[in-house]
């Protein structure tokens, strides 16, 4: 075991996606004056300039697929700065600093096997698509783990991932790790655990970290050998925090090597310091809510509200699911042996590497007439707006009516209006009356009312046929 101190910051950058799934624009969001919306300000506040002082290529971060891809359309030389940071580290060390993420920011425990192959297959071919190379690592959606998590994970040749230390059993010995955490046939994935203390005294106590007052100092200088890992919200630098990037810039420049720590990256210290001993961890948990996943099923105490909208809503969201894979399962299984191989490649799609068409004939499918292949991919369509309705932020909070939640109805309206396109079928009727259960403990609203409020409006601008 090394004698040295290291030290890294992980960032993970995310926001909730806001686009209409009807039109792929965001609406203008109140609040986020001057901008058009929080994307904009967010980036103008956080991402910009983070990039602009060349923070990313000292940190270790993962951005959200759907936040990325919005940056590449919207924000084109802050994404190509961040694309930029990460290459630089391949140059000089052949090791990229960036992480993935799986693909929509799912709770992958409560997803079913096949769900979670998906979301880490979006995650990987997204960030393939971007960096230019594969990832070592994988930022796991509010940390949530259990077994099968992290066995999709090392199936996908993922070596690497992030807990935090209330999230993990036993004395940490060696700090951040990355500890062994062994899994079925042979298999096994590194963990690397954060320290939860010293990441939220930055986070929520930067002020007194730096400076004169700077009480937290000798929090860092207090840390053994080995390495020392804070994880937090990226937006924590310049958005929570006005001016947060040059204090992030300083610390990882000036401050922690004023301490004797080298600064490094996950996947760098990784390649040097493979783990050495085992770790076990407590499944079913997140780093938002260590004693379990119940916020985002049922609702538990850390929200102050009556969270039972939240089982109504998942029942739906899950009923409505089995529904389209059925309808699209019946069509694919027709073309192709196996339709969730098709799904999960359906991502060059996503990213506009290539179109329907085009992937129809990567994927050995380029003779089908033209009506087949239309329904098909209509149905692939609605197939990526069913993994979109379950982004854990519609779940996140204590309110039906907030734009989240709405988020997942408008997808799933989307994905009800493609298979009625596609099939004459319509899914539309059972998800409204599972929905009609869902009802907001403010107002009297109820998650069918949500949906008829995004049909109608859809409607109204001939947006559905
Ligand atoms: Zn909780």
């Amino acid at each position: 075991m090394t004698t040295e101190r290291f030290f890294s910051i992980h960032c993970h950058f995310y926001q909730p996606p806001r686009e209409d799934p009807f039109t792929g624009k965001i609406p203008r969001e109140a609040g986020a004056e001057p901008y058009q919306n929080y994307n904009e300000k967010i980036t103008a506040e956080c991402y910009y300039p983070n990039a602009l002082i060349g923070n990313f290529e000292r940190i270790s971060f993962n951005i959200g697929p759907t936040l990325m891809a919005w940056m590449a359309a919207n924000a084109p030389e802050t994404y190509q700065r961040i694309v930029q940071s990460d290459r630089a580290n391949v140059t000089t060390s052949n090791i990229g600093n960036a992480v993935a993420q799986s693909a929509h920011h799912t709770i992958l425990p409560l997803a079913r096997r096949r769900d979670k192959i998906a979301q880490v297959a979006w995650g990987i071919g997204s960030y393939t698509y971007r960096f230019g190379h594969k990832p070592t690592g994988m930022w796991l959606p509010e940390m949530a783990v259990d077994y099968e998590t992290l066995e999709t994970l090392a199936g996908a040749e993922i070596a690497f991932t992030i807990l935090s230390d209330e999230q993990v059993q036993g004395e940490l010995r060696q700090g951040a790790g990355p500890y062994r955490v062994k899994l079925s046939a042979g298999r096994s994935i590194a963990i690397f655990v954060r320290d939860r203390l010293l990441s939220n005294q930055i986070s929520f106590d930067m002020e007194h970290f730096s400076g004169p007052r700077a009480w937290a100092h000798p929090a860092l200088n207090s840390r053994g050998p080995g390495l020392t890992l804070v994880a937090t919200d990226g937006e924590t630098f310049g958005h929570h925090h006005r001016g947060g990037e040059h204090f992030l810039k300083y610390l990882l420049l000036r401050d922690a090597p004023a301490l004797g720590f080298r600064v490094t990256s996950l996947a760098q210290y990784l390649a040097d310091h493979p783990p050495q001993t085992e770790i076990e961890f407590r499944e079913m948990t997140a780093w938002s809510c260590g004693h379990g996943l119940s916020r985002w099923v049922t609702g538990c105490d850390c929200t102050p509200s009556d969270g039972r909208w939240k089982g109504a809503l998942r029942r739906a969201l899950d009923n409505l699911s089995g529904e389209i894979d059925l309808v699209y399962t019946t069509e694919a299984g027709a073309f192709v042996i196996n339709p969730w191989s098709l799904r999960d490649a359906y991502i060059a799609v996503v990213t506009g590497q290539m179109d329907g068409p085009a992937f129809l004939a990567a994927q050995g499918l380029g003779n089908l007439p033209t009506a087949t292949a239309e329904r098909l991919l209509k149905l692939l369509r609605a197939e990526f707006h069913r993994q979109r309705m379950y982004a854990s932020c519609a779940f996140f909070f204590e309110e039906l009516t907030r734009i989240e939640p709405r988020y997942a109805v408008a997808n799933a309206a989307r994905a009800v209006t493609l298979v009625k396109e596609a099939t004459g079928e319509d899914l539309s009727r059972g998800f409204r009356r599972d929905l009609s259960v869902a009802v907001s403990p403010r107002v009297s609203v109820t998650g069918a009312d949500l949906y008829d409020a995004i049909i109608t409006s859809a409607q109204a601008n001939g947006l559905i046929k």
